[in-house]
């Protein structure tokens, strides 16, 4: 028995006490069947950091009986392997456990966090916290902030009577750059729960090429630092949702479209999923852990860009029925037709009716218009201009911008069609001469990006400290 004492022995090896440490917060995963502690049971460590259950082990022992080798003959010419007593092992396990504690996060960690979710606040107070940092959208903070909160009130209430209350997963249709990632971002900072972001389009039906659907749960369980329960009480994020719509009139098997809607349905709802942890696929030697979904925040979102003619053809075709028929194309011009969506559009989409069952609630975000990217500029609480202002004041230097300058830089985003995700870019074109050029000069104390800098006719204003400003022709 002198062997297998030395086998069990070896399991710590060298490590350091910090090595130990960091191990000790995991789990052992079977080398065999691959399941944690947690479903496997305890497990016996071999040299290597090789774990095996128990039933494995017992497995494996009893193919060994059942086979006609004569083992005491086989051992007598192997001397260095000697039969291992299944009991005396099991006894000898060590106490220690490598199972992932389940406590609160460190606290610097947290240190964003704005609500507890297990006293989640109610839903105006978290529209507020959304008001410092998304601009406008008004009716989707609204809608959001509601669906957090029910979310977060039916995981952590007990529910001891018959009403199961349903699980609020979003659909947020909404133009390129309105905002609805940076809603989501939002949103899971304050809360301060992990979160997932994916593209729907990189998503396949498992056996493909592509990410399995499963994977965003591994990437949840990431951003989770692989602790189980916080994952589960996650958001998973899902952009370009628009993208996995039902193809129409194809004959060929639709793998990356309503396979995936399909394949989804199954996460939206809450099941548990073996996801690998560590890496996005699943192969022989990554361990994997359980994660029940059903509590998981999916939050979906998409552009949609024909949705609005189909309301549109819709609303046309009512309209233009019975009586008092308006004008065949009285919608043709309505701005806000997006907010007249209905299911029914979206199934016309290519959208599956069992997807958007999973999906109660629906809503639109707005385009932006020059006013409101003006706003963003310069109202969040991370503002861009805020945050060039905070760079420059670490030089004393004054950064100021005039609301001319501002209001072009939103026009030159408008054309862009993107949003608000153009501003960052054309603002840092500017910024880079300014940022380049400042600290070259101590005595320089303030700096007005004026319109004629911008339009590219002047340049910046620049005061030099206790002086009159001048207008400096940069390149
Ligand atoms: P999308 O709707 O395409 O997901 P994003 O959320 O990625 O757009 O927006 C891009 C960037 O634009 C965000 O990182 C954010 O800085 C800014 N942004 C967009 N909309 C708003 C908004 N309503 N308020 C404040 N910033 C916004």
């Amino acid at each position: 028995m002198s062997d297998d004492k030395e086998y069990l022995d070896t399991t710590t090896g060298s490590d350091t006490p910090k090595e130990k440490e960091q191990k000790d917060q995991f789990e052992k995963v079977c080398f065999m069947c691959r399941r944690p502690e947690s479903k496997a049971g305890k497990m016996i460590d071999l040299p290597n950091n090789i774990h095996i259950c128990t039933d494995c082990m017992q497995r494996s022992f009893d193919t060994m009986n059942n086979t006609n080798i004569n083992y005491e003959e086989l051992m007598k010419n192997m001397p260095n392997i000697s039969m291992i007593d299944l009991n005396s092992l099991q006894n000898q396990i060590p106490q220690r456990q490598k199972v992932k504690k389940k406590q609160e996060q460190p606290k610097e960690k947290t240190a964003q966090k704005v609500f507890d979710i297990k006293s989640i606040p109610a839903p105006h107070r978290i529209k507020a916290s959304l008001d410092e940092y998304v601009i406008g959208q008004e009716y989707a903070k609204k809608v959001m902030s509601v669906g957090v909160y029910n979310h977060y009130k039916r995981v952590f209430a007990d529910i001891t009577d018959d009403v199961e209350i349903e699980k609020s997963n979003m659909l947020m249709i909404g133009p390129t750059g309105s905002g609805k990632t940076y809603m989501v971002k939002t949103l899971a900072r304050l809360l301060d729960v992990p979160l997932a972001i994916t593209d729907a389009t990189s998503l396949t039906e498992a056996g493909y090429i592509g990410d399995d659907i499963e994977s965003v749960v591994s990437k949840l369980l990431a951003a989770a630092d692989n602790d189980v329960e916080r994952a589960e009480h996650g958001i998973i994020f899902i952009d370009e949702i628009d993208k996995i719509a039902k193809k129409k009139n194809t004959n060929q098997r639709d793998v990356s479209g309503e396979a995936v809607q399909q394949g989804m349905l199954k996460l939206l709802e809450g099941s548990e999923v073996e996801v690998p942890v560590g890496a996005n696929s699943k192969n022989a030697m990554v361990p994997l852990a359980t994660v029940n979904t059903k509590n998981i925040l999916f939050i979906c979102g998409g552009a949609f860009p024909d949705l609005e003619e189909i309301i549109k053809e819709r609303l046309n075709k009512t309209a233009s029925i019975g009586f008092q028929a308006d004008l065949k194309d009285k919608y043709d011009h309505d701005n806000k037709i997006l907010e007249k969506v209905t299911v029914d559009d979206l199934k016309k989409f290519g959208m599956i009716p069992e997807f958007l069952g999973r999906m109660p609630i629906i809503f639109t975000l707005s385009g932006l218009d020059r006013d409101m990217l003006v706003e963003i500029l310069k109202e969040p609480k991370n503002a861009i201009l805020k945050q060039y202002q905070k760079l420059l004041a670490l030089d004393e230097v004054k950064l100021e911008f005039e609301d001319g300058a501002l209001e072009a830089i939103a026009d030159m985003a408008m054309e862009k069609h993107t949003g608000a995700r153009a501003l960052r870019a054309i603002l840092e074109e500017y910024m880079l001469d300014i940022m380049y050029e400042i600290p070259k000069d101590d005595n320089i104390g303030e700096v007005i990006i004026t319109k004629d800098y911008i339009t590219h006719t002047g340049g910046p204003k620049i005061l030099l400290r206790g002086q009159e400003p001048a207008q400096i022709e940069m390149k």
